[in-house]
């Protein structure tokens, strides 16, 4: 096997604290996980805010270690990213994720998306275009079944070659969504110029848009921006029936959350979506 992201997390001081040496053996239990097939993907279904029909899901990825058990994204992507490790990891997270869509278009002509989301280092290495073009074909799956979730930080790194990596995917038939909105500093020329074409408004301002009257006012003026621009408006992080109301009535036009779907293995996925039998 070809060694994984080099020797770069060598400049740790000699007399290293706990935290450190709890961070290199993450990274050497990092490395060892793809080939060891500890990674999994859930799927957390998007519905249609209007008919509750399943437009999507988004693939999360989950690390299942031997002794730590099941670990989140967020206590292993960022290591990963520094370590260079999350370009490999990634392209297994697109692959998998493509292989199962493939297998639902085949079993259910599954109608959905599939979400993948992209980290700010995959997005900056060259050769994400025919990676992308790559797995697709392999899987001979048709690219407008793909999403792929770029955080607005990611897309406004380098707004330039952003707009080229966009396009290149989007003339390619992939849809792009665009992660965490309203938590960077986007201008809104950038945005429209953006080829995108779904929005995700931050769970952050759904959570107490009940109480908060800002939350909603911004809200509605990305939804009334994402309107303009003929974009897909997603929610995320919908946990009562009180947001999903609000949100409804807001615009959105699509919701995410604990409310409607967690994060669940592909067999739970299924369309129709079932109904409590009455
Ligand atoms: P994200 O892309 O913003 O994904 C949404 C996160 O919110 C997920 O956490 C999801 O499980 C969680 N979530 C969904 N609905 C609710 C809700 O109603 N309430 C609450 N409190 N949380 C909700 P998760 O799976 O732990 O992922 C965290 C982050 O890790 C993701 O944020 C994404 O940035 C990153 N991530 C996950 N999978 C991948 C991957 O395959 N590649 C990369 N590069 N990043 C990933
Ligand atoms: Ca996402
Ligand atoms: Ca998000
Ligand atoms: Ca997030």
């Amino acid at each position: 096997a070809k060694s994984l992201g080099g020797d770069r997390y060598c400049f740790f001081e000699p007399s290293m604290n706990a935290n450190a040496q709890q961070q290199m053996q993450l990274l050497r239990d990092l490395r060892l996980a793809l080939e060891r097939r500890e990674f999994l993907l859930l799927y957390q279904p998007k519905f249609d805010a209007l008919t509750m029909a399943l437009t999507g899901v988004e693939a999360l990825l989950r690390w299942q270690h031997p002794e730590r058990g099941m670990v989140p994204p967020d206590q292993f992507i960022p290591a990963a990213e520094k370590a260079g490790l999350i370009v490999p990891i990634g392209e297994w997270v697109l692959d998998e994720a493509c292989r199962q869509m493939a297998l639902w278009r085949n079993a259910v002509e599954a109608d959905w998306t599939v979400a993948v989301n992209l980290s700010a280092v995959q997005f900056a290495h060259s050769g994400l275009t025919q990676l992308v073009a790559a797995t697709l074909a392999r899987h001979a799956l048709e690219p407008r079944y793909l999403v792929l979730e770029v955080t607005e930080s990611t897309a406004m790194r380098d707004v330039d070659s952003s707009m080229t990596i966009l396009r290149q995917l989007t003339e390619m038939g992939v849809h792009i969504s665009i992660d965490d909105f309203g938590t960077g500093y986007s201008s809104l020329l950038y945005l429209k110029r953006f080829p995108a074409s779904e929005l995700k408004i931050d769970r952050g301002f759904v959570r107490d848009l009940a109480r908060d009257t800002e939350d909603a006012a911004i809200i509605s003026a990305i939804v009334a921006l994402g309107r303009t621009l003929n974009l897909n408006i997603v929610a995320e992080g919908v946990e009562t029936s009180v947001q999903q109301e609000f949100l409804t009535r807001l615009g959105c036009t699509s919701l995410q959350g604990y409310l409607l779907g967690r994060p669940v293995g592909p067999d739970l996925i299924t369309e129709p979506v079932p109904q409590l039998t009455s």
